[in-house]
């Protein structure tokens, strides 16, 4: 199947995986600027979670995807230490996923693989606090773009031991032959569970995961990392417009924008100024057209690594979200109390 007939919004069968959230970190004082141009006072400095994910499929394969923060932040690569002092970040990890899986007695040795949707500090965590028969997983060019790690790179992103005496897996989707609404996609356990998504843009080698969470009927969580930064950059859309139950306050910014309820609210920072934290814009921009039509369903539903407006609403670890689409999903438009005056 090539991407031009994957036009049909239908999504591929297979087997579900038991996902749970992390919520081990969180990032104060973080600019939005630099992301997408908005003048709303509650999104100029935000504080945000930065959320891994639990993967664990029916035979008991079990992966991370993404793992927030390091506790000793000041020990990353001094490039990233550096992003954080510029940016003013707070940063507040006192257990890292690591801390958290230990405290529910979770086996770590069964942990095949930390799958990270892009290397920054906010989600790389601290592999080295895993054994080394788990595997690192990373996006395609990341290896060449990163490695070696600091101190063997002076202005690496990276550390070297995040990655050093332990398998390092590049995933190549150039010859993948399987596209999900137009995305190129990686079957990870091989049972139609867990697929790994080519996402550019934001950094390179950006993946999102696509995982089922229930069958008959069928419905997925989409692990998005950093492809948005906020759910305003995805919604509304063509497929997702904004409802008729919205606030005052957010059809009077529509008007202001000439929006017609169908665009989203917010796009990709393009100010030069601000080029450093995006590697891609272009691809930054297709990747979340592509991820509104996931979004248009309403057996998907989109985490992304930093959304505040989920933070109270989803259970975590260990219970899991299997459930969200059964319990009914409110939480699609929370993200709109951020436009109260
Ligand atoms: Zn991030």
């Amino acid at each position: 199947m090539d991407p031009a007939s994957a036009t049909k919004d239908t999504l591929p069968n297979g087997a579900w995986a038991q996902v749970s959230v992390i919520d081990s970190a969180s990032l104060s004082n973080l600019p939005l600027e630099p992301y997408f141009h908005c003048d709303l006072p509650r999104l100029q400095r935000v504080t945000v979670p930065a959320f891994s994910f639990v993967i664990t499929n029916q035979q008991g394969r079990c992966a991370l995807f993404d793992l927030g923060l390091r506790k000793d932040w000041p020990k990353l690569a001094p490039t990233a230490v550096a992003e954080v002092h510029n940016d003013e970040l707070g940063i507040h990890c006192e257990q890292d996923v690591r801390d958290i899986l230990d405290a529910h007695d979770f086996r770590i040795d069964d942990i095949e693989a930390i799958i990270l949707s892009h290397h920054h500090f906010d989600h790389i965590g601290d592999p080295s606090r895993f054994p080394s028969s788990t595997a690192l997983v990373v996006g395609p060019g990341a290896c060449e773009a990163l490695m070696p790690g600091y101190p063997d790179q002076e202005d690496s992103e990276i550390l070297t031991s995040d990655y050093s005496g332990r398998d390092v897996r590049e995933i190549d989707f150039t010859s993948t032959n399987l596209f999900i609404l137009g995305l190129p996609a990686l079957d990870y356990f091989g049972d139609g569970s867990l697929y790994l998504l080519s996402t550019p843009g934001h950094a390179v080698g950006h993946m999102a995961a696509l995982v089922r969470t229930t069958t008959s009927p069928d419905s997925f969580v989409l692990l998005g990392g950093d492809a948005c930064h906020h759910c305003g950059e995805l919604r509304p859309s063509p497929g997702r417009p904004l409802p008729t139950s919205a606030p005052p306050c957010v059809t009077r910014f529509l008007e202001r924008q000439s929006n017609d309820g169908k665009q989203a609210f917010f796009q990709i920072q393009r100010d030069a100024r601000f080029a450093a934290y995006c590697h891609n814009a272009d691809e930054a921009e297709q990747t979340i057209v592509r991820l509104q039509r996931f979004d248009a369903l309403d057996n998907v539903l989109i985490i992304f690594a930093h959304d505040a407006s989920l933070k109270t609403v989803v259970d975590e670890f260990p219970a899991t979200l299997n459930d969200w689409f059964v319990k009914g999903s409110s939480c699609r438009w929370r993200f709109l109390g951020d436009f109260e005056e």
